[in-house]
Formats: structure tokens, C-alpha cells, sequence
């Protein structure tokens, strides 16, 4: 069987870090008001500090999470015909230290959505590009690198600026949704399993 490696925030779920970063500030931002992929960008300075205390302590896969149309049913699917495996970072850049708590609501949140999966198929780390996988799915073009026959771009709004000559230089092909991912992997590339 051929491996697939997913990426979780912003591929398999959204939102619960938007979420925490807007109850924290009393604001209503949204994926499109961010300046840059670290949504904690937006945080002031001065209130840097306060920010990491607080992150620390929240589960960004509780209030204000959800699942991307169409990712459990098709990830189930993938799963009959592929080797699936779940790599996702746990390390948030300005608290490198305090993410243990993060971790393990990451996967406590993959064991409860996906039981389907073994828990052994959940990998958490932040240097990806250690992976050699035949089909890599991540939002983020630099965890695409490395060794794979097939790379899927998940739009997000942060990559949004990327151009489609870019990413053909890359190798890599954009998808903007699971049902596109599901056509590819299980129609288009039927033939190769
Ligand atoms: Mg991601």
C-alpha cells in the first residue's frame, strides 16, 4: 500500500485557534484579516507575554474547531486503499516549551474523530520534511519538501499568494477541497494502487 502523510490544522480541521486568538483580543477577526500564516501575529507586543500564558492553558480543539467538509468520510475512504498516517506540528513558535498540554489535546481530539485509525498512525512533528511518504496533503508548501510522488497544496489563506507556476516548479498541485482530493486519490490515481 502506498503512504499518504495528512497535515491536521487547517487540512483536517480550522478554526480553534482563530477562535482563542479573537476571545483573547475581544476582536472578530477572520482568516482573511491575517497578516501572515502565525495568526499570533496580530497580537501587540506588550501583550506578547500574556498571550503565551494564556494559549497555553486552552484547547484549540474544543470551542470554535471544526472539521473540514467532506475530510472524515473521504480520510475513511483513503484509509481502505492507502496507509494513512496523521503528521501534525505540535510546537508553537513563541512557547516552544509549553506545548505538552497542546499535544496531547491534539491527540485526544484524533482518537476521538477518527477512531477508524489506529492511534499509532498519529505522528506529531515539527520538522516534516524528515518523512518520506509517497503522497504528502499539507497546507503549508514547506512541509511538501522532501521525498513524495504526489504533493497536495490545501488552500488556506495563507497560501493563497502562491502562484500556480510556483507550484508546478515545485511539483506540487493545489487542492481547495477533500471531495478534489478524494477524485485524485481514489479515481484518477486508481490505477496505480
Ligand atoms: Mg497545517
Amino acid at each position: 500500500m502506498k503512504k499518504i502523510m495528512i497535515d491536521m490544522d487547517d487540512v483536517i480541521c480550522e478554526g480553534g485557534f482563530l477562535y482563542q486568538l479573537n476571545r483573547f483580543l475581544g476582536t472578530n477577526y477572520k482568516e482573511t484579516d491575517m497578516v501572515s500564516y502565525y495568526m499570533q501575529d496580530m497580537i501587540p507586543e506588550e501583550r506578547q507575554e500574556e498571550w503565551n500564558r494564556y494559549l497555553a492553558e486552552q484547547n484549540l480543539y474544543a470551542e470554535g474547531n471544526r472539521i473540514l467538509p467532506g475530510a472524515k468520510e473521504v480520510i475513511r475512504k483513503l484509509a481502505e486503499c492507502y496507509e494513512v498516517y496523521i503528521v501534525t506540528a505540535y510546537i508553537i513558535k513563541d512557547n516552544p516549551s509549553q506545548c505538552g498540554k497542546h499535544l496531547f489535546n491534539k491527540f485526544e481530539w484524533l482518537c476521538k474523530e477518527f477512531p477508524f485509525l489506529h492511534p499509532s498512525c498519529f505522528s506529531f512533528v515539527n520538522h516534516k520534511d524528515l518523512i518520506d511518504c509517497d503522497i504528502k496533503i499539507d497546507d503549508r508548501l514547506s512541509n511538501l519538501s522532501g521525498k513524495a510522488e504526489t504533493k497536495l497544496l490545501f488552500d488556506a489563506y495563507h497560501n493563497r499568494n502562491i502562484t500556480k507556476e510556483e507550484l508546478e516548479n515545485c511539483g506540487v498541485r493545489r487542492v481547495c477541497s477533500w471531495y478534489e482530493i478524494e477524485e485524485i486519490l481514489l479515481k484518477e490515481m486508481s490505477y496505480s494502487l
